[in-house]
């Protein structure tokens, strides 16, 4: 319900660079996923935008508002944490109600909100529970039901999953999505695990070191990283990087010969693909080496290889066997190939 412009934000601290010249404009209902790894400065970003961390330069707009310098309880946002934050000696109705009495919501509207909002995230049956009496999955419920019993102008949400087992992960990931879709309210998502960002975003923002690394769709992301911190980053397995040279269009390293590529780069260059876009042949392919470990995943085999110092996947049929030290050839062609800059991991077109 907002759109919130972040103009060239930084938040520094004396001896350090939490966030870097961040610019960037969420659109109005757009589920935007902040993802990185570990310290990248995605909560940073977020409390500056809840105003609970102040802004050391820069802009942050809601709307046509400048709001650097407003309190979080006048900025019309719901948060949720990875930590519940959930009143133990409240029940889960008192609790999802909270919200409503801070804001002041006239009590006649309460009892209406509260039984929509428990219904949206499925907790009508345990009202009268303390939290103390609930699962993880059913806490992390109550938690979304109390950001979502008023319409807020914006959801903040900071790695709401990360507490629960893998399958309550899925389906809680799927309900999200769902509500957002729903409600229609901005909402900006931080987590380090790419699978969430891939499945929930309208954009991902990849952050490393506090500095924007990307900008886009899942799809773009995927299909065209900008540079290989990026590449390494997204996918599982994520995408095979492997030093070489490339000359008159062909890129050679050991055991690699890949012809049919750019003819405008030579030199040391760092080659990418992914390992289902490449497959294992029995005849001559651009790759062969030994294969150093395989995989049953289930629906598919994958079969690794050392090549320099990178270990290279190659995802094969699920009936694929071969043994660790066989040599196996596959084939990469060029039209799969990405290619980087050797020194700045920098895209190249
Ligand atoms: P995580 O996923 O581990 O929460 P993150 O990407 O959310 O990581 P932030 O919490 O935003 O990372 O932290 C970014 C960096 O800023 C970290 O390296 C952190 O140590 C640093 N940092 C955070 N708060 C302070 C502070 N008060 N003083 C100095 N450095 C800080």
């Amino acid at each position: 319900m907002a759109q919130i412009r972040l103009k060239n934000v930084s938040k520094r601290w004396p001896n350090f660079v939490g966030v870097d010249n961040f610019d960037l404009t969420v659109a109005d209902e757009e589920f935007l996923v902040l993802l990185g790894p570990s310290g990248c400065g995605k909560t940073t970003t977020m409390r500056m935008i809840a105003g609970l961390e102040e802004v050391t330069e820069g802009e942050i707009w809601f709307d046509d508002r400048l709001v650097n310098r407003l309190e979080p309880k006048d900025r019309d946002i719901s948060m949720v944490f990875q930590s519940y934050g959930l009143y133990p000696n409240m029940t889960v109705y008192e609790n999802i109600r909270f919200p409503l009495k801070v804001r002041k919501v006239p009590a006649a509207q309460h009892h209406d909100l509260v039984m929509k909002a428990a219904q949206a995230v499925e907790l009508s049956a345990l009202l009268d529970r303390r939290p103390a009496a609930l699962s993880g999955g059913q806490r992390q419920r109550v938690a979304l039901g109390r950001a979502i019993v008023r319409q807020p102008r914006v959801f903040l949400m900071d790695e709401p999953l990360s507490n629960l087992d893998a399958k309550l992960r899925v389906s809680t990931r799927a309900q999200i999505k769902n509500l957002q879709h729903r409600l229609k309210v901005t909402t900006i998502y931080v987590t380090h695990d790419q699978i969430e960002a891939m499945t929930m975003a309208d954009r991902v923002v990849v952050m490393n070191k506090g500095v924007i690394q990307q900008v886009g769709t899942p799809t773009d992301i995927y299909d065209r990283p900008a540079n290989t911190f990026v590449a390494s980053f997204i996918g599982s397995p994520a995408m095979n990087l492997i030093e070489g040279e490339i000359n008159g269009g062909v890129f050679r390293a050991p055991g690699v010969q890949i012809a049919g590529l750019s003819n405008r780069v030579s030199g040391a260059v760092t080659l990418g693909f992914r390992a289902e876009d490449a497959s294992l042949v029995s005849g001559n392919g651009q790759l062969s080496a030994e294969v150093y470990s395989m995989e049953l995943l289930g629906e598919a085999t994958m079969a690794s290889f050392r090549i320099g110092d990178s270990l290279v996947s190659v995802k094969s049929a699920k009936s694929y066997r071969s043994e660790i030290g066989d040599t196996v050839h596959a084939a990469v062609p060029a039209g799969i190939c990405h290619l980087f800059d050797h020194q700045t991991g920098v895209r190249i077109d």
